[in-house]
């Protein structure tokens, strides 16, 4: 998803809004280098989005997070995933967790709606 998209979405179950976004895979589509992936599907160019406009970053990977209700919704492959806690599948998310467990703050991890990581 686009970045400045971040302005406009908001909470599925609460309609809390602005949502705190956490980057893994980000690129820019004012460079040549889009999308560029070496074998194992990490982007090579998320370095150096820092110095391009905010208006042209594509969050590929990430988390939005809702602090009001403290859920989190997966973005994967640029699309985030924002569906009522009845469609979600509790697998998928845990596996999407751990996938990013370096990444992501406790809150998510450990505090996460509807359902976390069971560190103990
Ligand atoms: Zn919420």
């Amino acid at each position: 998803m686009r970045k400045s998209l971040l302005e406009i979405l908001a909470c599925p179950i609460d309609k809390h809004s602005p949502l705190e976004l956490f980057e893994i895979n980000v690129h820019s589509t004012n460079k040549s280098s889009i999308d560029k992936q070496d074998e194992n599907g990490i982007t090579q160019d998320e370095l150096t989005y820092n110095h391009t406009s905010y208006e042209n970053v594509i969050i590929k990977d990430g988390v939005l997070f809702c602090s009001r209700c403290s859920r989190f919704f997966p973005i994967i492959d640029e699309i985030p995933i924002m569906l009522p806690d009845e469609l979600r599948e509790r697998e998928k998310d845990l596996q999407f967790l751990l996938e990013w467990e370096t990444k992501l703050p406790s809150k998510i991890l450990d505090h996460g709606v509807p359902w976390h990581i069971d560190r103990k």
